[in-house]
């Protein structure tokens, strides 16, 4: 039997923010010539290595600050990076993270236990599958199950942002249909300053953000990708497939480069 298509957080997002980079993304296998590495992927995804590892009750290699340093030089991704200096700074930043994040985590007092590390979760959605990687999941003392996302970005997070963010309402959804029954909350952890929010959908909210998902999985999966025509806004300043839009007869780009359209893209 073939397998049901698959749809992520990070799809629906790029769905949600341009359709039309949706396709160049994952649907046309054109778009996969303009893909540029950039710096901020690779740092990103170097600390949630280290994290990866310094959490893995099976990893016994890092679990001093001393080691996630050495962890972070091993897992160090030079992709996208301007020049040597500009990695140079990353990589300062990079080790000032890592090192503040394990002292932190090691002086503070838990009796929380982690469940898993860096796993992908699946829900059946009907005709498609919804698709999760989950940073960290903890079990606290009283059986709450506690889904753990790690932002590199930001300095500072509050409980709108867990909210708001798309990847923790669907982990939410996963973790709630893997473990029927228990107590699901999910937390932020900005890393560079340690600062953590915790919130939880309700029952309401699941329903309506199921509703949503099943909404728009049926639309980014039957979508007639080839018919979308690419609007100029504020996105593709920035956005890797400009080249192949502009080779689309109707996309008209402002004079003005500083010019910010945010319109949506018509179908
Ligand atoms: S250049 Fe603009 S319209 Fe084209 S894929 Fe990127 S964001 Fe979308």
């Amino acid at each position: 039997m073939a397998r049901k298509p698959t749809l992520s957080p990070s799809k629906i997002s790029t769905y949600l923010a341009c359709p039309v980079k949706y396709r160049w993304t994952y649907a046309d296998m054109r778009g996969r010539y303009y893909l540029r590495a950039r710096s901020y992927y690779s740092f990103g995804t170097t600390l949630h290595r280290v994290l990866e590892r310094f959490h893995d009750s099976g990893d016994a290699g890092v679990t001093t600050t001393h080691e996630a340093l050495a962890a972070l030089e091993e897992s160090w991704i030079d992709a996208g990076y301007g020049s040597a200096q500009e990695m140079q700074e990353a990589l300062g930043e990079g080790r000032a993270i890592v090192e503040s994040y394990v002292d932190r985590v090691t002086l503070e007092p838990t009796t929380a236990r982690t469940l898993f590390v860096e796993r992908t979760l699946r829900m059946d959605m009907g005709d498609w599958e919804l698709l999760g990687r989950i940073d960290r999941l903890d079990e606290r003392e009283d059986g709450t199950l506690e889904i753990v996302d790690y932002k590199t970005g930001p300095e500072a997070v509050c409980t709108e942002d867990v909210l708001g963010d798309l990847a923790l309402g669907c982990y939410q959804l996963l973790v709630r249909d893997r473990y029927p029954g228990k107590p699901v909350v999910a937390t932020l952890v900005a890393l560079r300053s340690g600062e953590r929010a915790t919130a939880s959908l309700s029952e309401e909210e699941t329903q309506e953000l199921l509703g949503d998902l099943r909404f728009l999985g049926d639309q980014i999966l039957h979508r007639e990708y080839a018919e979308i025509t690419p609007i100029f806004k504020g996105l593709c300043r920035h956005c890797d497939f400009l080249p192949l839009c502009r080779q689309h007869p109707d996309f008209t780009q402002p004079e003005d480069p500083l010019a910010d359209d945010e319109e949506g893209v018509i179908g």
